[in-house]
C-alpha cells in the first residue's frame, strides 16, 4: 500500500487510507496538539507534571508535551516528570532504566517515588496480604496507590496539571468497564480532563493522547526510535480490564472504528455525567484523617490498604 498523501510506501493503514512514515508522524502530532488546544489541556505558565513509567505512552506524551511547549513558545522549565515505582519484580526496574535515560536526554527533571517507601511494601509483597482480606486483584491495589501518590507528589511539586499517557484504547476500556459495572460516578471522572474541576486537594489530570489508538502510539514510539522495553506488567492479564481489552480488540478487528465510536458517544454524555459528579463530589470530598489527602470517607482507600498490611 502507498501513502495517500505521497507515493512513498505506507507504514500504517488508517480508515482514510495509508500513510508513510513522515506523513504518519505529522498526522499523529497534529492530532495530539489539536486535542491539547481543543480541550485547553495546557495553560500558559502552568507547571506541568507528566506521569511517566518508561512505557511507550508516557514517553510519547512527555516528548510531545515538550514539543508542544517549544512550538508555542511556552516555557519548558515548567515541565517535570513524576514516576511511581510500584515494586513489580522483573518489570518496573527495566522501564525505569529507559525512563531515566530519556528524561536525561530531554532535560526533564524526574522524581521517582515508590510504594515501598511511601506505603510500606512493594506491590509484589503488599497485594497477597491485601488480597487475603479483601479479594482485591493486583491492579486494584496498584491503581489506588498509584493515583494517590501521583496526586500527592504532583501537589508537593507545585504542579497545576498532571499529564498522563492514556490513549484511546485505555479510555474505551474504562468506559465499557464502568458501564458493565454500572459505575456512573466513576464514568464522570473520565474524559480528556479527568478529576474534579477545581479542588485544592486534587491536581487535574489531562490526556493529550486521548484520541490516539494504542497501535498508533506504538508505531509513533517505534518510528521515533524511543528506547523502550515493550514488556508487559506480569499482572496485566489478571484483571477485569484485560477481558474488556480482548473483547474490544476482537470487535475492532471485525468492525473498524468500534473504539472511536465508544469514545465519541461517551463524550456526548460526558457533560451531564460531569455535572452530576461535581455536584455530589464537591460536598463529599474531605481530607483523610490519617494522611490529609482527598477522600470521600473518613479514611482514604490508600490508607485503609496501608493499614491492612501494617496489621498483618
Ligand atoms: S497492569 Fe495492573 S499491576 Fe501492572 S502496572 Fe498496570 S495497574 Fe499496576
Ligand atoms: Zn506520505
Ligand atoms: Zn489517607
Amino acid at each position: 500500500m502507498s501513502c495517500s498523501k505521497c507515493q512513498n510506501s505506507a507504514v500504517i493503514a488508517l480508515q482514510h487510507g495509508g500513510l508513510c512514515k513522515n506523513h504518519f508522524i505529522d498526522y499523529f502530532e497534529e492530532k495530539v496538539f489539536k486535542t491539547i488546544n481543543k480541550y485547553q489541556l495546557i495553560g500558559r505558565n502552568e507547571k506541568l507534571c507528566v506521569a511517566v513509567s518508561g512505557g511507550k505512552d508516557s514517553l510519547t506524551v512527555l516528548y510531545l508535551t515538550k514539543k508542544y511547549l517549544e512550538k508555542n513558545n511556552l516555557p519548558t522549565n515548567n515541565l517535570i516528570a513524576l514516576a511511581v515505582d510500584e515494586g513489580i519484580d522483573n518489570y518496573r526496574e527495566k522501564t525505569l532504566v529507559d525512563l531515566k535515560k530519556f528524561c536525561q536526554e530531554h532535560a526533564v527533571p524526574l522524581t521517582i517515588v515508590s510504594f515501598e517507601q511511601e506505603l510500606g511494601k512493594t506491590l509484589d509483597k503488599a497485594y497477597p496480604i491485601i488480597n487475603k482480606d479483601t479479594n482485591k486483584r493486583p491492579c486494584n491495589v496498584c491503581g489506588v496507590w498509584r493515583r494517590y501518590l501521583l496526586n500527592k507528589h504532583a501537589k508537593k511539586l507545585g504542579a497545576d496539571k498532571v499529564i498522563t499517557g492514556h490513549n484511546l484504547d485505555d479510555e474505551a476500556q474504562a468506559i465499557i468497564m464502568n458501564m458493565f459495572k454500572a459505575n456512573t460516578k466513576l464514568a464522570g471522572r473520565l474524559g480528556p480532563i479527568s478529576g474534579l474541576e477545581e479542588h485544592d486537594l486534587f491536581v487535574q489530570r489531562v490526556k493529550p493522547l486521548y484520541f490516539c489508538a494504542e497501535k498508533e502510539v506504538r508505531l509513533y514510539a517505534l518510528l521515533q526510535k524511543f528506547q523502550i522495553e515493550f514488556t508487559e506488567c506480569p499482572y496485566s492479564k489478571e484483571g477485569y480490564r484485560h477481558h474488556i481489552q480482548e473483547m474490544l480488540n476482537d470487535f475492532e478487528q471485525k468492525y473498524k472504528g468500534t473504539k472511536q465510536g465508544i469514545v465519541n458517544s461517551f463524550l456526548t454524555m460526558l457533560p451531564l455525567l460531569k455535572d452530576q459528579e461535581n455536584q455530589t463530589a464537591e460536598t463529599k470530598i474531605r481530607s483523610c484523617s490519617k494522611c490529609q489527602e482527598a477522600s470521600n470517607k473518613d479514611i482514604c482507600n490508600a490508607c485503609v490498604m496501608k493499614e491492612t498490611i501494617q496489621n498483618a
